[in-house]
């Protein structure tokens, strides 16, 4: 089964959502816990691990100036600026360049061939018997993630429980993170931005044909709109983690709130056994 965590707008608490999540139920059964955030993964600082580090590359293009004419069409084509055909040469972007292929198939010269170039990273951190952690990591200044989403997921397949941390909005990295997932948990909180960012990601999900069901984090208990929100848009809200002194304690030390206070454990793994129950997968 694979679940994914997102949410409409940043803050709202996702990763300590998921790495809380994702702990508890490995008390019971092994996870695959995915970080999906390449461009700010944070979940690794949550856990410790030998960590294994693989490339992932993309295929960018390089020219034959003994083939090119100059014609121009690569740089017509190329709907990302990264190509500039100028009078005499051809000036190539490399970190506007979104790796699609499409340069090398316009050129009528056959004067574009790939290349391999490195764009981030997968860490793939066993942190215990029971529960991994593989996170996506891009590189600095590169403008497309979603190879290194790919990557990422992919390491993790053929697993019977995998967890995706999506990035935060509803944007291509979000969509790519979702996509194949059997069943989504957005984290909202309990604010007009939370709810206005919640009716996003709903909006996303259920676009996507991916059943969900909503936790609301630090509620301070007036979730009257999102409950009503909820309740119109048929999602389920599974959980609701109240704002507690001993919580925001134990998160501002960098501490994962359910070892310290392991009612919590109990709590997530009924979340996901309710999951489990929703979608037929196994528990
Ligand atoms: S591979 Fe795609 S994005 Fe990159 S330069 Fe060619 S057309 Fe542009
Ligand atoms: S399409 Fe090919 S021949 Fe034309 S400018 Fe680009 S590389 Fe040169």
């Amino acid at each position: 089964m694979k679940l994914v965590v997102a949410s409409g707008k940043g803050g709202t608490g996702k990763s300590t959502f998921s790495a809380n999540f994702a702990l508890s139920i490995s008390r019971c059964r092994d996870v695959v816990l995915v970080d999906c955030d390449v461009e700010e993964p944070n979940l690794h600082l949550f856990f410790s691990g030998d960590m294994r580090e693989s490339d992932v590359t993309v295929q960018v293009p390089v020219f034959d100036m003994e083939r090119c004419d100059l014609c121009g069409k690569c740089g017509e084509f190329c709907r990302y600026g990264a190509i500039a055909v100028l009078p005499e040469k051809i000036m190539f972007f490399h970190d506007l360049c979104h790796a699609c292929g499409g340069c090398r198939i316009v050129c009528p010269n056959e004067a574009i061939s790939e290349t391999e170039r490195v764009i981030g990273k997968v860490w793939d951190a066993p942190v215990d018997e029971h529960l991994r952690l593989i996170s996506g990591v891009l590189n600095e200044g590169e403008p497309n993630g979603i190879p290194v989403i790919m990557a990422a997921k992919e390491a993790a397949e053929g697993n019977d429980l995998i967890i995706y941390d999506s990035s935060p909005g509803t944007a291509c990295p979000v969509i790519e993170t979702i996509e194949g997932s059997d069943y989504a948990v957005l984290v909202t909180e309990s604010t007009p931005f939370g709810l206005h960012d919640l009716k996003l990601a709903a909006e996303v999900v259920q676009k996507l044909g991916v059943p969900a069901g909503v936790v609301i984090n630090r509620s301070d208990g007036k979730d009257d709109e999102t409950e009503a929100f909820c309740r119109e848009a048929g999602l389920e809200i599974h959980m609701k983690i109240p704002f507690d002194r001993e919580i925001a304690r134990l998160q501002s030390r960098g501490d994962l709130f359910s070892v310290a206070m392991p009612e919590w454990q109990e709590r997530f793994v009924e979340l996901y056994e309710d999951i489990c129950t929703r979608t037929g997968g196994a528990p």
